[in-house]
């Protein structure tokens, strides 16, 4: 196995044993491909589509948000071209009988596996179907949204009417998307329900782009603000044949995970491709009229649309870190499932009542545990494998002078601090960076 593979191995197994990802339906053998979230990953989830929230609709007055249904009117997949496009190549080994994409193969004509011979490829649909209603039949038939991007166009009008917008104004969304995928895999890389954090930014035609700039370089700086490596992070811009048809540029930020570089989201200029089909399939009028000018025109849009759950794996493995004597998650400090660590260090004499005081202080505004159990050594080794910035330990002198020891997590430096200036001590580092 080479050393990647074994980072990646030990990723995966240290989210299963600290409660960051399990495999789902466990105790029934597990489901290929889907996982849960536990109380550490719930907690890092929440807290970064919190900030990609707030980057979006805290930061800028002019993106609204939404939250749309999971089911939509089978006629919208139409109009997009999902019931049509939204396919991919598959082939079979007729030997070892495994399945790939053909457009993962790098053009190999035999299977990688076993070299045996190939399928024709066949187009597969990736779109999830089912039912509305008692009646299983085709006119009964509605599908998982494979996206949430479409949920977004179809509210289009909605919003900039409610929240009486002007051009250019951008709507976000975060929401559960699901793609019956062949070949899913790389832990939580590609799977087949997964959450998707889209925001559409609707420009007038010809100012797309610099709006197209403007928003490839805020959200690579979004990755700089959660602390990842940024020789890790690169673009690839789409050429010939992986433009799609509707796009007009379209790049891809990528991240060098254990198992190569690969894609954490796209940044793409759709044109007026979305609004277009939409008006003609639905039949209502989706122009812009501007005032200024009196046209009337389809705006086109800017599309930046991130995996949550590629951007917690990457979070998750730019983190990870062996050292000498511990294995450390190095998160940005605002986005830790627990910033702060109380430990006492007995379970008597009246330390564990000053663990009380100051976690039900800080509990207000910061996610807070206290550890009882345990060396001090063992306890800071437990908070350093699950990314807790700061240890704040309880000892015979707090009770006389009202000070205890705060260690820090990167450079395991401890110094002592009075009770009373743990919050403004700790602030500057759990903030939200949003500007
Ligand atoms: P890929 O080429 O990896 O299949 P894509 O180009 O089809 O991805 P988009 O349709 O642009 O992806 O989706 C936007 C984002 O949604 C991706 O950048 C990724 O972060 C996320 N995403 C897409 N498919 C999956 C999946 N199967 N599992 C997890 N996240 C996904």
């Amino acid at each position: 196995m080479s050393t990647k593979d074994k980072t990646m191995e030990k990723i995966v197994s240290l989210c299963k044993r600290r409660g960051f990802i399990y495999p789902s339906s466990e105790i029934y053998g597990g489901l290929n491909s889907c996982y849960d979230y536990g109380p550490l990953g719930s907690e890092l989830k929440r807290s970064v589509k919190d900030f990609w929230w707030k980057s979006m609709t805290q930061t800028h007055t002019d993106i609204h948000g939404l939250d749309s249904a999971i089911l939509m009117a089978p006629r919208i997949w139409e109009a997009s071209g999902h019931l049509e496009n939204f396919t991919d190549p598959l082939v079979d080994c007729k030997n070892c009988k495994s399945r790939f994409r053909q457009d993962h193969l790098n053009g190999a004509t035999a299977c990688p596996k076993c070299q045996g011979e190939l399928t024709e490829a066949r187009q597969f649909n990736l779109m999830f179907k089912t039912f509305m209603g008692p009646l299983e039949d085709a006119a009964n038939t509605v599908y998982l949204r494979p996206e949430t991007a479409q949920g977004i166009y179809v509210n289009y009008q909605n919003v900039m009417t409610t929240a009486r917008a002007k051009l250019p104004f951008g709507i976000a969304q975060i929401g559960k998307a699901f793609r019956n995928e062949i070949t899913p895999g790389n832990f939580t890389f590609r799977t087949r329900e997964f959450e998707q954090m889209e925001m559409q930014y609707f420009v007038k035609p010809g100012e797309d782009d610099a709006s197209m700039d403007r928003w490839k370089e805020i959200r690579r700086n979004w990755y700089d603000k959660l602390m990842i490596n940024s020789e890790k992070l690169r673009f690839h811009e789409h050429q010939g044949n992986e433009l799609a048809h509707y796009a007009k540029a379209a790049y891809d930020i990528e991240y060098e995970f254990p198992f190569g570089w690969s894609e954490l989201e796209g940044v793409h200029n759709r044109t007026d491709f979305d609004l277009s089909r939409h008006q003609e399939y639905s039949g209502k009028n989706l122009q812009y009229f501007e005032e200024s000018t009196k046209e009337k025109f389809i705006p086109y849009i800017i599309e930046t649309s991130a995996g949550c759950d590629r951007s917690i794996l990457c979070i998750l493995c730019d983190a990870y870190s062996e050292e000498e004597e511990r294995v450390v998650l190095r998160f940005a400090p605002f986005i830790a499932p627990v910033q702060v660590a109380i430990l006492p260090l007995v379970k008597k004499d009246g330390l564990p009542d000053i663990m009380d005081n100051i976690a039900n202080k800080l509990k207000k505004h910061y996610r807070v545990a206290k550890d009882v159990s345990g060396s001090i050594g063992k306890r800071y080794r437990r908070q350093d494998e699950i990314g807790t910035p700061f240890c704040i330990t309880i000892d015979y002198e707090s009770k006389d002078d009202n000070t205890v020891t705060i260690r820090h997590r990167d450079s395991m430096q401890q110094e002592r601090i009075s009770i009373d200036a743990i919050e403004s001590y700790i602030e500057p580092a759990l903030a939200l960076p949003i500007d």
